[in-house]
């Protein structure tokens, strides 16, 4: 009999590492599909990150994540960036090829394999809420899939503004900016509405988006990046105007499936990815 006690190795850079999930799908999946691989949640502060891709790169890790507060500070350890990661600015997922460390953005690729679940962004006018790492991910990468304009919506005009300014001038899509006024209205045309602010998270799930509930109109597709609790107030609010709705989750799930995929060259299983998120989080309604 041959056995191999040598596991392949990934994992998670980041501070503070103890409320992510990640960990718990992925190594769900990997056992479930068999795959002899790790994944490995480490806090690392801000001055170790350099330590920590050497030792990463010096054990052979396939790659690993990282998170808060090393997505941009990464790039410089970095050989290569995928052409989104590049115009993001950003990175969350870095592959080890035998010491050259390539780095993906797959938050918005995450997003956007939920999107198409529902509609194609192709020639869509998309509305973005925030402007912080989640918001710039799903902006580029809807951009880049083809929707027709990305306006952003957001608290702190300075980095609304960027971001619209970003697209236009780094994506095929029309970038614009819109200033969050109270009880804002959305605009008629729009057709895919996204929360990528961090409202309505939890401990705070009853905070919602400051917007005029009566300017959902059946024919949006509402997400929110929020997973923790994957039913928001945003999200019931929109389901109640008989929008289409996208949690979370499904964003969560997709990302964790694209790195795996990245990593190891395997199509893990959602289903288990998706129900280790149901218990921890709960179910969306
Ligand atoms: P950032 O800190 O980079 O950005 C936060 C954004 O939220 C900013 O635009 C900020 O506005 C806005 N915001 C926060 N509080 C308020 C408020 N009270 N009123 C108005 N605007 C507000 O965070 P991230 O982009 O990294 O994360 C945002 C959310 O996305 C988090 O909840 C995170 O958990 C979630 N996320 C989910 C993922 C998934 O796979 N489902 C993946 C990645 C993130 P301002 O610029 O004015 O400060």
């Amino acid at each position: 009999m041959s056995t191999n006690f040598l596991a392949d190795l990934t994992g998670s850079f980041a501070t503070s590492a103890a409320q992510n999930p990640t960990v718990q799908l992925m190594e769900a999946a990997y056992q479930h599909d068999h795959v002899n691989c790790r994944y490995i949640n480490c806090e690392v502060p801000p001055g170790n990150l350099a330590d920590a891709v050497r030792g990463a790169v010096g054990m052979g890790w396939l790659g690993f994540n990282c998170s808060i507060p090393h997505k941009v500070a990464i790039l410089e350890f970095l050989d290569e960036l995928a052409p989104s990661a590049a115009i993001i600015g950003a990175v969350n997922t870095v592959i080890n090829d035998n010491g050259r460390l390539t780095g993906e953005n797959t938050d918005g690729q995450g997003f956007l394999k939920s999107l198409r679940e529902v509609t194609d962004p192709a020639g869509q006018e998309v509305v973005i809420f925030g402007a912080g790492g989640a918001a710039r991910a799903i902006a580029v990468e809807s951009a880049l899939g083809g929707a027709r304009s990305v306006t952003i919506v957001n608290r702190t005009p300075a980095k609304g503004e960027e971001l619209a300014a970003l697209i236009e001038e780094r994506t095929p899509a029309t970038g614009a900016y819109l200033p969050w006024s109270a009880g804002f209205p959305l605009p008629p045309t729009a057709s895919i509405i996204v929360n990528a602010t961090s409202i309505g998270f939890h401990p705070n799930a009853d905070a919602t988006l400051d917007v005029d509930v009566k300017t959902f109109l059946p024919h949006m597709v509402v997400a929110d990046v929020v997973a923790n609790p994957p039913q928001t107030r945003w999200l019931t609010a929109a389901a109640g105007a008989g929008c289409t709705t996208l949690t979370g989750l499904g964003m969560l799930v997709n990302q964790a499936l694209i790195n795996g995929k990245l990593w190891t060259g395997i199509d893990l299983s959602a289903d288990v990815m998706r129900r280790e998120l149901e218990q921890l989080f709960g179910v969306a309604r």
